[in-house]
């Protein structure tokens, strides 16, 4: 068993030299902003999902806060997400003046609830953001059927579950490559399955869509002379041969580019990418087998709609629930423990967001708006889930979280 003094983290990235050699490989190359690697790994990107377009940018956060500027989402729209996640998927629609709101999880999920979404459903209800917790998709099918009936845009937030694949109907699907979301955003955080230091992607089949994205994460710039609109009126020389220097702003966007720097690193990691769910997929399967069967510890579980299916779901959380109630102990005493006396360092995934300070102030939101949510975010525990996890590491969770049952 791994020394105690090595604390097992809740998650962490892994790095090979080869991705270290990449980098590097950028570093020593005249372009190191957005550039052709930066388009290489949109390219492999976009043929992970199985999907037209991939654009890439500086975030997950900002890849949301952009599929919500590309949908046209503004002041007077309503954005209906799930309080299970991480405050950027709600955020995003604040960013953009639109109202955030939240409908209820799924019990067994812990997903956006179909159900809540339909029986919430305002008038001024635009876009819904659901999130793949954990790496679970969420129930696409249904989730589109109810907003895409009422006109509203489909966006998947799959921050949690990149490269993942699921059966559906006897039919296989791919994370950001079904029918079911207009776009899909990733992130490439370091505790995510797949890192690039800092980065996000949208995903799309939409022409539309990923044009208006490319051009709102640089300044809402294009530089396609064809493109021009306002200067081809202003007797500006766009159609001579040096008008490449020339640029139009026609909306107003961000600095959200993503670097070559960390595109070489997204790149490269990708290539990993079958290792890492493998990984995580073996961790998964022994947290499920020999943890099973304890009282007062839920463990995560498939919905429905997935339960008959063969999957290949890339899972980045282990959350599972305590009674903490019924065990006579609190989080905090049961965090505490396993800090000190295994050496584990967990974490919570997620308070509900809307009982966050600001969306209470601002938004009025509170308790009892979400009962499924606000149960799960007071009894959630994410178990240690990372690649480079030793199957020592995993036994000491096993049975350090084992012990607080005996
Ligand atoms: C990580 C995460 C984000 C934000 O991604 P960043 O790259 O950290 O900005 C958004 N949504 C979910 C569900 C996430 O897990």
């Amino acid at each position: 068993m791994a020394a105690k003094d090595q604390v097992v983290p809740y998650g962490k990235q892994s790095i090979s030299e080869d991705d270290i050699a990449a980098v590097v490989e950028v570093l020593r190359s005249p372009l190191i902003t957005q550039g052709p690697v930066t388009e290489a790994f949109e390219n492999a990107f976009a043929e992970l999902c199985g999907a037209k377009h991939a654009v890439a940018c500086a975030n997950g956060t900002a890849a949301l806060h952009l599929a919500m500027m590309a949908a046209r989402i503004g002041q007077g729209d309503r954005v209906v997400t799930t309080p299970n996640t991480f405050l950027a998927s709600a955020n995003s629609a604040a960013y953009v003046g639109a109202t955030p709101d939240f409908a209820d999880i799924d019990e067994v999920t812990y997903c956006l609830c179909p159900d809540s979404l339909e029986d919430n459903w305002k008038p001024d209800t635009k876009a819904v953001v659901a999130v793949d917790f954990a790496g679970q998709p969420a129930e696409m099918p249904r989730i589109a059927e109810v907003a895409h009936s009422k006109g509203a845009v489909v966006i998947e937030d799959a921050c949690h579950a990149v490269g993942g694949r699921f059966e559906w109907q006897g039919e296989e699907f791919r994370v950001g490559g079904h029918p079911w979301a207009d776009m899909t955003t990733f992130s490439f955080h370091p505790v995510k399955t797949l890192t690039a230091g800092e980065g996000g992607m949208v995903v799309t089949d939409s022409d539309e869509y990923a044009e208006r994205v490319r051009m709102l994460r640089s300044h809402g710039m294009v530089r396609d002379p064809r493109q021009f609109t306002h200067f081809n009126t202003h007797g500006f020389p766009v159609n001579e041969p040096h008008a490449w220097h020339l640029y139009e702003m026609q909306d107003l966007g961000y600095n959200f580019r993503m670097s070559d720097i960390h595109a070489a690193l997204g790149l490269s990691q990708l290539g990993r990418l079958p290792e890492f769910i493998k990984r995580r997929q073996e961790i998964v399967s022994r947290y499920n087998s020999e943890l099973n069967g304890i009282d007062n510890l839920i463990l995560p579980d498939l919905g429905e709609w997935l339960r008959d299916g063969s999957h290949r779901l890339s899972w980045h959380l282990y959350a599972v629930q305590f009674d903490f109630e019924k065990m006579g102990t609190s989080r905090a005493e049961v965090l505490k423990g396993l800090k000190e006396r295994w050496a584990i360092a967990c974490q919570s995934h997620y308070l509900p967001v809307h009982l966050q300070p600001w969306y209470v102030n601002q938004f009025g939101y509170g308790k009892g708006k979400c009962p499924n949510g606000e149960r799960f975010g007071a009894q959630c525990i994410s178990l240690p889930l990372y690649t480079s996890m030793s199957d020592d590491d995993v036994s000491r969770v096993i049975e350090g979280v084992s012990s607080l049952f005996n």
